[in-house]
């Protein structure tokens, strides 16, 4: 890819002649069409500091009853959270979507996650619902980091390399149409509780399993659930040229990984767990398996989302916790378990910044539009590739219980 030439400062002027140039953006005063993708949103979204929000929130859900569903994810905001009908991971709420649509006749979802759940969520419910999300910001920069071109030519350097027998396994935080591609060339789906099972059917599909796209998941999942070595897994990095990977080195991988990381996650390091046990006699560290490898193999558990929740629910008081995910749902767990003590993992803490994007302006706008009858921020997965990414969402849901 052909980048921009960016001069230092010290060569093309000052720094503060450079921030004359480019007035500084406030967030939420106007949109930024040249660095925001998507975030115009038709009509007034309501002021931040308006204190009647809550109120306007309340009395849109009321109108609209049991036409709409709202699904808040895990990592939303508390602000958010308190008007979800169903909380949960990608894959519970993808469900929950079908289920509760078809069980109220709901005519809309109002999805508070980033934008392939959403997809999902549309993929998987009638064509009598339209699903709204209600800031097209909210993207996921992990799914960002494989686009359908890239992979098809990924697939192209494995066909060329003669690698006859590849089974594409994608993580469900994925673009529909990397979960169409996944479909159409024999492949399946897997979120973070099910990986284990995914990937194992796929080796029963296949000789060589290509993991879309988190290489730390894939990774993880390779070696430590089905005692694969580090070097039976290779990483293809889609901005080189054959991934940067000799034709041997395609052939003889087991693995090959994408070069994708969750922006959240990849930030836990080995020196965080360290600093943890030293602070806290008996912490007890517990990190999603989108951690880096050598931060999940220092872990006491590992887990999806649901595991965590999970993991501290049933703990008794008085456990001592460090946890590796993003930074609300840690929040919310710690305001939820007072007989615990739970810390973040990193204690330069991080959230989701893409997730954070839902906030309760935007769920007001979202609902009150909905509420008069407009409909704002539609994901409409087109018809082909809904087809192939359901047959990838289908495969996945007919492996058994993790
Ligand atoms: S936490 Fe990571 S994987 Fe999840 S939505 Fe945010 S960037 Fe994507």
């Amino acid at each position: 890819m052909r980048r921009p030439s960016v001069s230092p400062v010290g060569e093309s002027g000052s720094l503060a002649a450079a921030a004359a140039a480019t007035p500084l953006l406030l967030l939420g005063r106007r949109p930024d069409p040249d660095t925001e993708r998507g975030v115009v949103c038709p009509g007034v979204v309501p002021d931040p500091a308006d204190p009647g929000l809550v109120s306007r929130a309340r009395m849109a859900r009321a109108v609209l009853g049991d036409e709409a569903v709202v699904l808040g994810h895990h990592y939303q905001r508390d602000e958010v959270i308190q008007f979800a009908d169903a909380t949960g991971d990608s894959f519970k709420l993808a469900r929950d979507a079908a289920s509760r649509t078809e069980a109220q006749d709901a005519a809309y979802v109002v999805f508070c996650g980033v934008h392939f759940m959403a997809e999902s969520a549309d993929i998987l419910t009638p064509d009598t619902t339209t699903v709204v999300l209600p800031d097209l910001a909210a993207g996921c920069s992990l799914a960002d980091m494989a686009e359908i071109a890239q992979v098809e030519a990924a697939w192209a350097d494995l066909e060329e390399a003669g690698c006859a027998s590849v089974v594409p396994l994608t993580y469900m935080n994925s673009s529909a149409a990397i979960k169409a591609f996944t479909g159409r060339h024999g492949g399946t789906v897997c979120t973070s509780s099910n990986a284990e099972v995914a990937m194992r059917w796929a080796f029963e599909q296949g000789q060589q399993v290509l993991f879309l796209p988190d290489q730390h998941l894939g990774r993880n999942t390779a070696v430590l659930q089905l005692g694969l070595s580090l070097d039976d897994c290779v990483v293809y990095d889609p901005n080189l040229p054959g991934g940067g990977l000799t034709v041997e080195q395609l052939r003889s991988a087991s693995v090959v990984l994408w070069k994708g990381h969750c922006s959240v996650h990849g930030t836990f390091l080995p020196a965080h767990v360290e600093l943890a046990r030293a602070k806290v006699p008996g912490v007890r560290i517990l990190v999603h398996p989108e951690c880096r490898h050598d931060v999940v193999t220092k872990a006491d558990l590992v887990g999806s989302t649901e595991f965590i929740i999970r993991a501290v629910r049933e703990a008794p008081a008085g456990t001592a916790w460090a946890i590796g995910t993003e930074l609300n749902l840690v929040g919310r767990l710690a305001q939820e378990h007072p007989e615990q003590t739970i810390t973040y993992l990193n204690e330069k803490v991080c959230f989701c910044s893409t997730m954070n994007r839902i906030d309760l302006p935007h769920l007001v706008w979202a609902l009150e539009s909905l509420a008069v009858g407009e409909v704002s921020n539609p994901i409409r997965v087109d018809a082909d590739t809904a087809a192939w990414a359901g047959v990838a969402l289908d495969r996945m849901l007919a492996l058994p219980a993790a």
